[in-house]
């Protein structure tokens, strides 16, 4: 083996090594800390990513091959129950978890931490082109655990984040060997990169082409002659057809097969004519387009439908402003610190210069700057790049350094040596510093969990368990249920009914629920019915609410909510229905009323409720400090908000004895008042809530186990969630 083979292979394991061992750090913070483990593991901290597990646990669950089957629904999962079992992270936990020995559990909190570190491979092979090792060394020590990346990579971040940069950064190596050696394997390297990346995520088209775009330009401009360009062009344009992967996988290797014959060499024009007819034949350049086309006519999509025209408020509008990033922090995501960002920037450019091979990483930073107009998740692709940047400036300056002072031989190389290693140490330790720092929880914890396992023995797999969005994903993982909602799954038309249940009385919610169960179920239906002609002639499906309103012969929708709170007549009950009510939703509760808390004829947003939580409460003695302005006076259980002084309607307590039985003191203070007060006192929590808010589903059932007995029966009662089942 050469020397620099060695070299390389030393640096690699070095730097994976060190990107690992630096993810371990958040395990070790929280290494007995029960409520972040479940099975034995860690629980992950991402939300999405119990979404790819409900997937690969069905994948794991069964052995029937025919997604049409009946039985492969019966083995694998429910028909309309979401499972994402034909996607790429899906498949590949599902292969992890079926050949290593490990618990599932252990596969998908780890699978970030393995995967991710393998960018410095790409890394540190780049370099060695550029014939600067140290320098992939210091980069990959770097973009391996960069502020936005490791937060995106992280133990438990389970999430497509895990190979999103690894893929495009081996296809940068593959292209830029290809266009430095020009040699047949790198063809079908950079094709196979991009069928592989394609696999993993789907939106890879716009850094693809981008890719694609440069070498072209790269071809007519410095190197018209060189038939290797186009027959890599071709390559690209096979791989990135819109068709079945097993298709360009053909023609892929047919195209490859034939380029490397120096006789065929005649026909190149023609293979790379038919791979861009074929790229757009198949539909590869629509997403693209229709992406560029998102952009320039942002406002001109019409509405023609002929419906009720609802208004619908949007999750867009309580995620805040996507609009301007701090540039600091925008700066310490890319390299952890302002000034690194700077030389990184500096660095890249002078990298450009000398090496002008590296324009070919252009898409990368482009893609990575995006984030100051399209949100901070881009920065990470911006990571790698620049680390070379930062990188490059280390190398070239201790270079130039030993030179200057003269020194020579064994005594040069050793002062290099510990010049760079300080210089590296010193862009790493921001980054080590927000590492120690970033102690993310899981996203549930223990209790939860035993929660929803336990609701999974008790439901079937096709029963619906209602609660907020946020925890659709985890509800389907650990219960294998239905939901409403979920991390995908959450428009304004959508949210409305589930949020119309938590925030209105019991009355009202359990009508809503079995109507938006039911006609959720039935829309499912008629799209898979009806798919051909809902395709061919553009038909608008419309809300399940916009549905309810007709079917019940209303015109208007208030007129039809308002009947909910009467007896009605529901659609047949095809299968049970359970509310999760956790006790975190307390911290999202005014956001979930929003969603059902405007007018949907005209988009009038409603009177915001009064709901206030406090857990820093302070006892003053003769009355207790909720938040700065609010007092509650404990003798005559007045209220004091700022300067306004006003009685209560009633003060509840909460408490649970012994066996974990919860009982309530309901003081009835002064009957024209609005405003209740209710102390959770194992919760530790205050909650000022006005009457529409007490008489909520949600405080009715979770805080105060105030259930309909002809509505409702508990199933679970842990304090940290309650689950009921609706009797209608
Ligand atoms: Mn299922």
């Amino acid at each position: 083996m050469r020397a620099e083979d060695k070299k390389t292979i030393f640096y690699i394991l070095i730097a994976y090594t060190f990107s690992v061992a630096m993810r371990f750090i958040w395990v070790y913070q929280f290494g007995d800390y029960a409520p972040f483990h479940f099975n034995g593991q860690f629980m992950i901290n991402t939300n999405d990513g119990y979404y790819w597990a409900e997937g690969a646990r069905d994948l794991l669950s069964g052995t029937a091959t025919n997604p049409d089957a009946k039985e492969f629904y019966d083995k694998f999962h429910q028909f309309n129950d979401l499972s994402p079992v034909s996607t790429a992270a899906a498949q590949l936990t599902a292969f992890f978890a079926k050949i290593l020995p490990f618990s599932f559990e252990s596969v998908i909190f780890y699978m970030p931490v393995f995967l991710s570190s393998l960018v410095v491979i790409p890394i540190i092979l780049i370099a060695r082109v550029l014939k600067n090792l140290e320098m992939g060394l210091i980069a990959a020590l770097l973009a391996s655990i960069a502020w936005s990346y490791y937060n995106r990579t992280m133990a438990g971040y389970y999430d497509t984040d895990m190979l999103n940069i690894v893929l495009p950064m081996f296809l940068l190596w593959s292209i830029i060997w290809a266009v430095k050696t020009n040699k047949d394997i790198y063809l079908l390297l950079t094709a196979l990169d991009i069928l592989v990346y394609r696999w993993w995520y789907p939106q890879s088209y716009s850094l693809e082409f981008s890719f694609f775009g440069l070498i072209l330009a790269y071809a007519l401009l410095f190197d018209r002659k060189n038939l290797y360009n186009y027959k890599l062009l071709a390559m690209m344009m096979f791989a990135m057809m819109n068709t079945h992967e097993l298709i360009r996988l053909g023609f892929v290797l047919a195209a490859f097969y034939t380029f490397k014959q120096e006789k065929y060499d005649k026909y190149l024009y023609y293979i790379l004519g038919a791979s861009i007819l074929g790229f757009f034949i198949t539909g590869g350049f629509d997403p693209i387009w229709g992406q560029l086309h998102g952009y320039v006519f942002r406002d001109s999509i019409s509405s023609e439908n002929k419906g009720l025209g609802l208004h619908f408020f949007t999750v867009m509008q309580t995620v805040r402003e996507a609009g301007h990033i701090p540039f600091e922090t925008f700066a310490n995501r890319i390299s952890g610190n302002v000034v690194v960002f700077i030389l990184s920037v500096l660095g890249y450019i002078y990298l450009l210069y000398k090496q002008r091979i590296m324009i070919f990483s252009l898409p990368l930073v482009g893609l990575g700057f995006l984030a100051y107009v399209g949100g901070l998740r881009f920065t990470i692709y911006a990571v790698p790049v620049l680390a070379f940047g930062i990188a490059f400036l280390i190398t070239e300056f201790s270079e130039k350094f030993i030179k200057q002072i003269g020194a020579q031989g064994t005594q040069a190389k050793r002062l290099k040596f510990l010049l760079m290693t300080i210089l590296t140490l010193g862009v790493l330790y921001p980054n080590y510093k927000h590492i120690d720092a970033y102690k993310v929880p899981t996203v549930f914890n223990a209790n939860e969990v035993k929660v929803l396992t336990d609701l999974g023995k008790k439901a079937h797999r096709d029963d619906y368990v209602i609660s907020w969005w946020d925890y659709g994903y985890p509800i389907r993982y650990y219960a294998d249920v239905k939901t409403l909602a979920d991390g995908g799954k959450h428009s304004g038309s959508v949210n409305f009914p589930v949020s119309f249940m938590l925030t209105h009385t019991q009355k009202e919610a359990a009508n809503m629920a079995r109507l938006d169960v039911e006609y959720t179920e039935n829309k499912f239906k008629f799209q898979k019915e009806h798919k051909k002609e809902i395709e061919d002639k553009n038909l608008t499906i419309f809300s399940n609410i916009e549905e309810m309103t007709k079917d019940y012969g209303f015109k208007n929708t208030n007129d039809f909510l308002h009947t909910l709170s009467s007896d009605i007549k529901l659609p047949k009950k095809t299968r049970d229905i359970y509310f999760y009510l956790p006790y975190r939703m307390i911290n999202i509760y005014p956001t979930v009323t929003l969603f059902s808390n405007i007018n949907l004829m005209n988009g009038a947003k409603g009177k915001q409720p009064f709901f206030f939580a406090s857990r820093n409460f302070k006892d003053l003695g003769s009355k207790i400090q909720l938040a700065q302005n609010v007092f509650l006076d404990k003798r005559t259980l007045q209220l004091t908000l700022g300067n306004k002084t006003v009685p209560i309607r009633r003060f509840v307590k909460t408490y649970y004895d012994k066996s974990m039985r919860l009982h309530k003191d309901v003081q009835l203070v002064n009957f024209s008042s609005d405003i209740s007060v209710i102390y959770m006192q194992n919760y530790n929590t205050f909650l000022v809530v006005d009457e529409k808010t007490y008489n909520s589903l949600y405080i009715q059932l979770m805080v105060l186990e105030n259930y309909d007995k002809n509505l409702f029966e508990p199933v679970i009662l842990n304090p940290s969630a309650k689950v009921y089942k609706l009797k209608i």
